[in-house]
């Protein structure tokens, strides 16, 4: 065996070779670089930034903010590793209220590429860093309005093994937009504007957070089917964001969760969304929900992943079952409503004005006030979208539709539900029938169509009216009579009731009650004393019916041109084949 105790093996790396591993580590792709350029300058509270990619940023990518900027001497010590201006102490990651806190992303990102940096305070002069060094001194004045401009090139020159395994440009651009997206959505008051190719990609203006999501992902969402609710807790709160479970994916693509800004990935959580969605999906579908929780930083550890996409929790229990539950109440509840908020969207058109509104948002305010850039502004291409039609329809609640029904059709009674609904199938659709209602207006129909023949009561019902009632009285008689209603004066007040109209016999209460209060007009008469007849002899909610007599109702039913009761009840509700087979998914 050799001997090596005398001769040691283990030598230091020099700084340049352990600085650019130690770049590979943060800086993976080009998206890594755009990622912490994002964050710094989110730290530096930027309200504006642009991110600029060229061919997939492999060439250049450069992010420009409005931010507090650095001075020289931040900008001569800001790229050397461990330099930070966000903690000191250990104890300050406890704390933590920005996103970078490590100070290793501008070493890494000067250790494998060129790097430029524009800056300037609000008190300060302009500086600019050049990387690397080609003159004793990096940092010379310059002009530049407040902010911070950092340009990167030539991405891993000085580490030709990983640029070997960068993608294609396309690719990698798609890496580009997607981090910048998900840096965006936490931040809704800041604007967010990314370029690929001199090509504005995404715009996303200041707005709340639903409409961020809306703004990121057109292609993908309308208004009315993305839902918004919160749940706090003592030491967390959650906000949630949910798609309709109409908008369901078949992969887990937008179902993304955020811990205190950043996207994490923590598969509990994810599955908390599933679990929280499972009853109102169908197997192998996921749903689109952004759920954003923020917690005491001294609750979480983000110090155990170099792009802190991991975390340590210590309420990652309680934080699960809050998901599951709050999910899942919000969804029961909202089903509850569910067609009621799906007729009032048209989404094809919510989707178009919201595009026609940031179209022309962005052509009115946003060709000024950022920092002069080599792109030119009035080249901007929006590139095409396409908007999803979502076809649930209407669930109507008759009247208009009734003429779709000759007798000719096939009605396929099926039964009683609830002692009240008549089920019956009508080719494509289904019926609910009110069978109190249905058979009311049938009724009051018939009961209308023969009032014409008139009988004279054998026994005069007898009645008084106010005097201050009597005048009117006696200028309707003539047109009583015309409806086969007649009175003989007995005098001082008193009046008898002579003839009514055939089908009416035993009703003559109704007719002096509303005699005596003055109810209305001689129709009104007419409506109320078929409805109330109608409503008294119709068969009533609760009444079990046998078959032939069911079959007989929902035949009538469907003959009736306007299929609301004598109050204007509707009379049945109607679901579609197409709208059932949504509700479960199957389209
Ligand atoms: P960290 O973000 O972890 O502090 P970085 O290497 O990303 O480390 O940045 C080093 C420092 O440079 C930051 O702490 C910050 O003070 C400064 N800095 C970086 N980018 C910006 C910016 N866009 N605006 C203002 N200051 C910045
Ligand atoms: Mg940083």
């Amino acid at each position: 065996m050799k001997d090596n105790s005398k001769s040691g093996r283990i030598k230091l790396l020099p700084d340049s070779v352990a600085l650019r591993i130690a770049a590979g580590e943060v800086i993976d792709r080009p998206f890594s670089v755009i990622r912490e350029l994002i964050d710094n300058s989110i730290d530096a509270g930027a309200d504006k930034i642009d991110v600029y990619v060229k061919n997939g940023g492999i060439d250049n990518i450069r992010v420009v903010d409005n931010g507090r900027g650095m001075s020289r001497e931040d900008l001569e010590i800001c790229c050397l590793p461990y330099s930070t201006s966000k903690i000191n102490t250990l104890e300050d990651l406890d704390k933590l209220n920005t996103l970078g806190f490590r100070g290793e992303a501008l070493s890494s990102i000067s250790a494998c590429s060129k790097l430029e940096i524009n800056s300037k305070t609000r008190e300060g002069s302009a500086y600019k860093l050049l990387l690397p060094k080609t003159s004793n001194d990096p940092v010379t004045e310059t002009w530049g309005q407040e902010g911070t401009l950092i340009d990167v090139s030539n991405l891993f020159y000085s580490i030709p093994a990983r640029k070997k395994f960068l993608k294609r440009p396309s690719a990698e651009a798609t890496a580009c937009r997607k981090i910048f997206v998900e840096k965006s959505l936490p931040f809704p008051d800041i604007t967010f504007r990314f370029f690929s190719d001199n090509v504005m990609k995404s715009f996303l203006p200041v707005s709340t957070l639903k409409e961020r999501i809306l703004a990121a992902f057109p292609d993908l969402f309308n208004k009315q089917l993305i839902h918004e609710f919160s749940t706090e807790h003592k030491d967390f709160t959650i906000q949630i964001i949910v798609g309709d479970p109409s908008l369901k994916r078949k992969d887990r693509r937008y179902i993304q969760v955020y811990l205190n800004n950043r996207r994490i990935s923590e598969f509990a959580l994810v599955q908390a969304v599933e679990y929280g969605f499972s009853e109102f999906l169908p197997g192998g579908n996921y749903p689109v929900a952004f759920i954003f929780i923020k917690i005491d930083p001294s609750l979480i550890d983000f110090n155990i992943h170099p792009a802190k996409k991991e975390v340590r929790f210590q309420n990652l229990t309680e934080i699960h079952k809050s998901i599951v539950n709050s999910i899942k109440s919000f969804l029961s509840d909202f089903r509850y409503n569910y067609s009621t908020s799906i007729q009032n969207a048209d989404p094809k058109l919510t989707q178009l004005n919201e595009f026609k509104n940031i179209a022309a948002e962005m052509g009115n305010k946003y060709t000024e006030g950022f920092r002069p850039s080599n792109t030119n502004y009035s080249n901007f291409k929006v590139s095409d979208r396409t908007f999803p039609v979502d076809l649930i329809q209407k669930s109507k609640a008759v009247d208009s539709n009734v003429s779709e029904l000759p007798e000719s059709r096939n009605i396929h009674y099926m039964g009683q539900i609830f002692n009240l609904f008549l089920l019956a199938e009508v080719e494509d659709k289904f019926y609910f029938i009110d069978q109190h209602a249905a058979h009311e207006k049938i009724i009051f129909n018939e009961l209308k169509s023969k009032y014409n023949k008139i009988q004279e009561l054998l026994v005069p019902a007898i009645f008084e009216i106010e005097g201050n009632r009597e005048n009117s009285f006696v200028t309707d008689l003539e047109k009583y009579s015309k409806t086969g209603v007649s009175f003989e004066d007995l005098g001082a007040g008193r009046w008898q009731l002579i003839s009514v109209p055939e089908n009416c016999i035993g009703n003559e209460s109704i007719i002096i009650d509303f005699v005596k209060k003055q109810k209305g007009t001689i129709s009104d008469l007419e409506t109320e004393l078929y409805a109330d007849m109608a409503c008294k002899s119709a068969i009533k909610d609760g009444d079990v019916l046998d078959k032939i007599t069911a079959v007989q109702l929902v035949k009538k039913t469907f003959k009736l041109e306007n299929a609301r009761c004598p109050h204007g009840r509707p009379v049945w509700f109607q679901v579609s084949r197409e709208e059932l087979f949504r509700f479960v998914g199957r389209l």
